[in-house]
């Protein structure tokens, strides 16, 4: 792997370790889930930006790095960057399910699944697929059930399985409201009336 080199977005020394924490001021320096975003406020989030958008000039395949960016990248509601690093990601490493899961929300613009043209929909549905069969969690079959739900059934269309089975498959393998929420605050998308009630 090679070793990519980073300004820490937070003391601003120059990293070139793959490490995830700043040698410097100990700082966990690539974000690895949203959870972690939690922890730095929104100023920072452009400086992390910044700073990743900076390695990725040299180092453009690098997966950790795409991530991390993308994640900063959705944070922020601006899509199609956050698009472009997680397909970066699954071209270089295409057995993470994580990267298939977030373009699928990626690809919905921050509008709902009613609202978008079909070839995305049916995009975002083949990244789910893609997810689902690397691992079952019950979190990457609720959003699945949210497309064919919120798209397919409220349009009359067919599609199998259905969001009944997604819904069923996502309790089976656990899903917390605590996840179905936050799942649709990065969505910035209102849970469709009902949803929730027959999940
Ligand atoms: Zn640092």
């Amino acid at each position: 792997m090679e070793v990519r080199v980073l300004a820490c977005p937070h003391c601003a020394a120059k990293i070139s370790s793959n490490a995830k924490v700043c040698e410097y001021c100990g700082y966990e320096y690539m974000i690895s889930s949203f959870s972690s975003l939690l922890k730095i406020g929104r100023q920072d989030i452009n400086k992390y930006v910044a700073a990743y958008s900076d390695a990725l000039k040299t180092n453009p395949n690098d997966p950790s790095l795409n991530r991390s960016a993308g994640i900063c990248f959705m944070s922020l509601g601006i899509y199609d960057k956050a698009l472009a690093c997680f397909e970066r990601q699954i071209d270089s490493n295409p057995e993470g399910s994580f990267a298939y899961y977030v373009s699928a929300m990626c690809l919905l613009n921050g509008k709902s699944a009613f609202i978008t043209e079909k070839k995305k929909i049916d995009k975002a549905i083949e990244y789910l697929k893609a997810a689902i069969v690397i691992e079952e969690k019950g979190i990457y079959h609720y959003l699945m059930a949210y497309f064919k739900y919120d798209y397919y059934k409220r349009k009359f269309l067919k599609i199998e399985p259905d969001y009944n089975y997604h819904l069923s498959a996502a309790h089976s393998f656990g899903v917390s409201t605590e996840d179905i929420l936050d799942l649709f605050n990065l969505l910035k998308v209102e849970v469709p009336k009902g949803f929730l009630e027959t999940a």
